[in-house]
């Protein structure tokens, strides 16, 4: 693409940027010093004000005052909001899909599937709202009952990153909403519009059912301004999503005003696969896992574990599917690749390949980019390197598509192997041997939070949690009992006897 018809295309993105900003009821920014670009191009779409100190201030002051009333509204009273958002969302699902690709340059069937993401989690959380159960423990002293219950905690601060634009702030805010905390979020700095987009829609769905629109609030910028959020003693619980240098300055900041901190922090997702395993349903979840999304979803496969004697089989089926990828613009149809968010996200990747082919490693394919969409855009090729070993960058998290492949002869030694690096996520094992599978999730064996068998490490539903362990940070979100983050626990014993027994049989007489 020529320089000038990249400054067209950026042209009509922008006009359709405009065009769809407004049909999901949201008011193109005014310009501003914070720019929202798309990786289609690196052409920049609007610019918009980055929140300011006193912006930041008032947001949280509102969310705050909105809780008051918020809280005690009762739960399935506050699932109307939550299922309006949804009506909205599937109405508007196209739209906001449109715009998730222009901001953060997925494909349009995975931008569709983060928006049905969304309202799936929104259907959950209508459902929880019936559900927020406490449970009833026997006293150990007659006439007494001893119960827990389950009440709102805050005001939540939602920090999110750029490649789950949407769904992380839903799974987030659908659950924090029914559980009867109000919203601060703060989305990353590089997907400004998809946020302004979902507050709108959000806010919009509060007052057609009369609910306060001010139970979600919107802050925009970098860093600077997640951290108001982080240090605010308003904020009851920080949820943040994105890298793991990003955990290491929030989690002690807010421990050290006591808050809540909720982690979704990067990963460095395994895959082992044994001689039994089918091969072609392998390496078909095995593509998908490592390449989808541009290798950039925090559980995207980065290193495959195989056993030797399947090692050349499976290892061309990839090749083979990963030569036959199209790499390209993600609004055109048959692209299974889109571009890398910025220049930062390239000079990473090739940066560890560098590393990797020093350490010995040896490239099976891709790699390289991918040029025609102007200097500014990033497109490259799913690289499938060969490892002799998993050296310092396989046991680091590169945000971008490339796959180390290494070999094992004893299923201890490739777990040993998986287990071998300072993140926990995701996890898969490939296998037909029973004893296999269940040695994998047995408590020696996969230490992530999430553990599968016989498919890829990403595309997790929303019914169970999510979340990992180390450096991933520990959090759970979605489904299961994650809404338990969002709420606190009150202990409760009434003595309905005329006597005063207690506990451990103490006497005080
Ligand atoms: P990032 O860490 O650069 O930014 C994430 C968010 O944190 C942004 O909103 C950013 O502005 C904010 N932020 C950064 N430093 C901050 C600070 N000191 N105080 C407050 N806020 C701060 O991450 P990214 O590049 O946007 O996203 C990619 C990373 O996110 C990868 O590591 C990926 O694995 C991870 N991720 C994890 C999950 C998960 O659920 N575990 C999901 C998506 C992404």
């Amino acid at each position: 693409m020529t320089q000038a018809l990249t400054e067209r295309t950026t042209r009509e993105l922008r006009d359709r940027t405009e065009m769809l900003l407004r049909g999901l009821g949201a008011v193109p920014p005014e310009p501003g010093s914070l720019p929202a670009r798309t990786p289609i191009t690196g052409g920049e779409l609007a610019s918009l004000p980055p929140s300011s100190i006193i912006d930041v201030d008032l947001a949280i002051g509102a969310a705050d005052r909105a809780f008051r009333e918020w809280r005690s509204v009762p739960a399935p009273q506050r699932a109307a909001l939550v299922r309006r958002l949804a009506a909205l969302l599937t109405e508007h699902q196209d739209e906001l899909a449109e715009l998730v690709t222009l901001e953060a340059g997925k494909i349009t069937a995975e931008a569709r599937g983060e928006v049905q993401e969304m309202i799936d989690i929104c259907e959950f959380a209508i459902g929880l709202s019936r559900q927020l159960y406490g449970r009833t423990m026997p006293s150990e002293r007659p006439g007494h009952r001893l119960m827990e219950t389950w009440h709102p905690l805050g005001v939540v601060g939602v920090i999110s990153a750029f490649n789950f634009p949407v769904a992380v702030w839903a799974w987030n805010t659908a659950l924090a909403l029914v559980c009867g905390d109000t919203v601060v979020w703060k989305p990353s700095e590089t997907t400004p519009l998809t946020a302004l987009a979902c507050h709108t829609l959000l806010r919009r769905a509060a007052m057609e059912v009369g609910a306060d629109p001010e139970v979600h609030q919107l802050i925009q910028g970098a860093a600077e301004v997640g951290t108001r959020l982080v240090d605010d003693p308003r904020v009851a619980l920080v949820s943040a999503t994105g890298s793991v240098r990003m955990g290491r300055t929030v989690a002690p900041r807010v421990a050290a005003r006591f808050g809540r901190c909720l982690l979704e922090l990067g990963g460095n997702n395994a895959a082992i696969v044994t001689p039994s395993a089918d091969l072609d349903l392998a390496a078909r979840a095995i593509v998908f896992a490592a390449a989808g999304t541009a290798g950039q979803r925090c559980t995207t496969m980065r290193r495959l574990i195989v056993h030797t004697s399947v090692v050349g089989p499976l290892l061309d089926r990839v090749a083979a599917a990963y030569r036959q990828l199209r790499v390209g613009n993600p609004l055109d149809e048959g692209v299974l690749v889109g571009p890398l968010i910025n220049s930062q996200g390239y000079l990473g990747m090739q940066s560890a390949l560098r590393r990797a082919l020093e350490d010995g490693g040896e490239l099976v394919c891709g790699g390289e980019r991918v040029e025609g969409f102007g200097e500014d855009a990033f497109y490259v090729r799913p690289a499938l390197v060969r490892m002799p070993a998993q050296t310092a960058v396989v046991r680091e998290e590169t945000f971008a598509p490339i796959l180390y492949a290494m070999t094992y002869n004893d299923l201890d030694a490739a777990i040993e192997l998986h287990n071998g690096v300072p993140q926990g996520l995701s996890s898969s094992l490939f296998t037909q041997d029973q004893r296999e599978a269940e040695r994998f999730l047995a408590a020696d064996g996969s230490d992530c939070g999430i553990a599968n068998i016989n498919i890829g490490t990403s595309g997790a539903e929303i019914g169970g949690a999510f979340g990992g362990e180390k450096e991933t940070g520990g959090g759970r979100e979605s489904g299961s009992d994650s809404w338990k983050a969002y709420m606190r626990r009150a202990t409760n014993t009434v003595n309905y006897s005329t006597e005063l027994p207690l506990a451990q049989g103490i006497r005080f007489e």
